[in-house]
């Protein structure tokens, strides 16, 4: 019976030890902390957002080889996933195209992997740290900080520290860089951005409709733009919510290539520029006389109407005049484009995700590395990061 050591029982390290025992192999997984799948407990605010309906790899994920990605969904995707947990027993609610167990508790579907294993006799270590692996001739040798294994194939799926609370380590990376397996630095994504100015404890706890615009310009002046819209969050430090996150994983990579960045809020993305400035304008005419904070107040949360008419260089006691004089265009021109001035992102250990990793040019169609027979990469470790909305899930139990 072939040997397979799992290193880190994830997410798609416990999918891919369910998949090789299926497959008649004994299987044991190797795993640093107290419990195995600890990350999953955490996910989709502690609801597990394990897939999403609407899929697409090249719109939904990030890795620099896109078509390979794809190749790898073909094989198990989505009705894949639901057929899985399906089979096991669990019944998946769909909301908005976001699936989650229906219990509504991650608990289930840690549970359910649990009970997995343990039919499939797969073999659990807990706080064994893999400190090496090597390429013998008895097979792969992996030194714990316990025992020392061997097995014939050995599936690398120590994630990354993204969420993990351990600021100096990052995953299986220095596994990966011993080997020499070709890899990314893992950079955090999904995760907040944190800007500089004071005006951010003012605004902290905010929670508006808004879009934020990113303008990244390399060493060679290319410019790279990115928006998302949706609930934004201000904090004392900066900006947080999904569209932050969605687009975290540019700045993160922007910020480590000592990239320009540039960036805007709009907080009335729901209209144009031009639609815009008719609105304001007509509002202004019509609350000739009123305060101007209650004016400004009229539109937008109360805490950033402060910031706006202070930046506009306006008194929170003026009066409303009309026509507009200079500081009320810039305070109309502050609603759809206020500047911010990115600092860094938060670190890893508070991101959901790391992008970066071992490139999918290293791997063949089963995901094992071109350069050493029987080992194989999976999950947060390959160069493949996904959007918020249950695709970093979804590639944990493809590769799996
Ligand atoms: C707060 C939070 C919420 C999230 N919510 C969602 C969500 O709702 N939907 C979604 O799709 N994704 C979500 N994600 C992302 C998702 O959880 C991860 O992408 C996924 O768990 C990655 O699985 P993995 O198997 O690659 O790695 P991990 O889950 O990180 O597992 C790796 C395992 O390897 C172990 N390990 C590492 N190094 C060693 C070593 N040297 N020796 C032994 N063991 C080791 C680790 O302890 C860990 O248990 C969330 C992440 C976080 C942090």
């Amino acid at each position: 019976m072939k040997k397979i050591g799992i290193i880190g029982g994830g997410a798609s390290g416990m999918m891919a030890a369910i998949a090789a025992s299926k497959k008649g192999a004994s299987v044991m997984i190797l795993e640093k902390q107290d419990r195995i799948g600890k990350k999953i407990l955490a996910t989709g605010n502690g609801k597990c957002n394990l897939s999403n309906l609407s899929f697409s790899a090249q719109r939904d994920y990030h890795s620099r080889d896109k078509e390979k990605l794809e190749k790898y969904f073909d094989r198990f995707c989505v009705q894949d996933t639901i057929s899985f947990f399906e089979e096991c027993g669990l019944m998946i609610t769909d909301k908005n195209g976001y699936l989650y167990p229906r219990s509504g508790q991650a608990a289930t579907v840690l549970n359910l992997f649990l009970e997995q294993l343990e039919k499939y006799q797969v073999k659990v270590q807990t706080e064994c740290v893999v400190e090496s692996v090597s390429h013998t001739k008895k097979g792969y040798l992996v030194k714990t900080n316990k025992e020392e294994y061997y097995f014939d194939e050995l599936i690398l799926s120590a994630g990354s520290s993204a969420g993990t609370k351990e600021k100096d380590k990052l995953g299986g990376m220095q596994l990966i860089k011993e080997l020499q397996i070709k890899a990314d630095p893992m950079l955090p994504a999904l995760t907040a951005i944190r800007c500089s100015g004071e005006q951010w404890k003012a605004m902290a706890g905010v929670r508006c409709d808004g879009e934020i615009t990113v303008i990244l310009q390399d060493k060679q002046g290319k410019t790279q733009t990115f928006r998302e819209r949706g609930e934004l969050q201000l904090t004392e430090y900066g900006i947080s919510g999904i569209p932050t996150f969605q687009l975290s994983r540019h700045v993160s990579k922007a910020l480590q290539q000592h990239n320009k960045t540039e960036a805007y809020l709009d907080f009335i993305p729901e209209l144009s520029w031009q639609e815009w400035k008719l609105v304001f304008e007509k509002q202004v005419k019509r609350s000739t006389g009123r305060n101007v904070l209650s004016f400004t107040e009229g539109m937008i949360n109360k805490k950033v109407a402060q910031v706006l008419l202070k930046e506009a260089g306006i008194r929170n006691t003026e009066l409303i005049c009309y026509p507009m004089n200079d500081s009320a265009k810039k305070l109309m021109q502050l609603f759809k484009k206020y500047p911010i001035a990115i600092k860094e992102t938060n670190p890893v250990f508070v991101s959901q995700v790391c992008a970066g990793g071992v490139y999918l040019s290293e791997l063949d169609e089963n995901l094992q590395v071109k350069a050493h027979q029987g080992l194989y990469v999976t999950g947060e470790l390959a160069d493949v990061d996904g959007r918020c909305g249950g695709y970093n899930l979804q590639w944990a139990w493809t590769s799996g």
